[in-house]
């Protein structure tokens, strides 16, 4: 932290009154913000009204973060997936394909190791399921 003491304007006659730094009418820095030993102009967003330093960008002007999650699919090999689900931990899609194949806990142990297990295409309705890993900015692409 500055403190009032230590500020000091290089443009003006800058007085100290009631405690508050008070520029010279007209100074160039009477907008800006002292910040370790220098004037610094913050700009509001135009986006999110935060004060943004003169010349960086708002942090809401960021791409949005790619987002990790997990595909649980299963179906025919060659074939889109009959069942596709988006989770958002490996667990969870290896719950998911347990539940909706009715897995014991020996091939449920299976799928959980390889991310990926042969199924009975008579008993199970698929032939195979997979867990696959994204990171792309839109999930919801994956569903139907
Ligand atoms: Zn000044
Ligand atoms: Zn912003
Ligand atoms: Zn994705």
């Amino acid at each position: 932290m500055d403190t009032p003491e230590s500020i000091s304007c290089n443009q003006c006659e800058a007085l100290m009154i009631n405690g508050l730094f008070c520029h010279e009418t007209g100074c160039p820095n009477s907008r800006k913000r002292f910040e370790n030993g220098e004037w610094v102009l913050y700009l509001k967003c135009f986006e999110c009204g935060c004060d943004v330093r003169e010349g960086e960008s708002c942090s809401c002007q960021d791409p949005p973060e790619p987002t990790k999650h997990w595909i649980a699919g299963a179906g025919l090999h060659g074939c889109l997936f009959n069942h596709c689900a988006i989770l958002d931990s490996y667990d969870a899609a290896v719950d998911n394909l347990a539940q909706v194949h009715e897995l014991g806990r020996t091939r449920k142990a299976t799928l959980k190791r390889a991310g990926y297990l042969e199924l009975n295409l008579k008993r199970d309705g698929n032939e195979y399921c997979e867990i696959t890993e994204c990171d792309c900015a839109t999930p919801e692409v994956h569903q139907d």
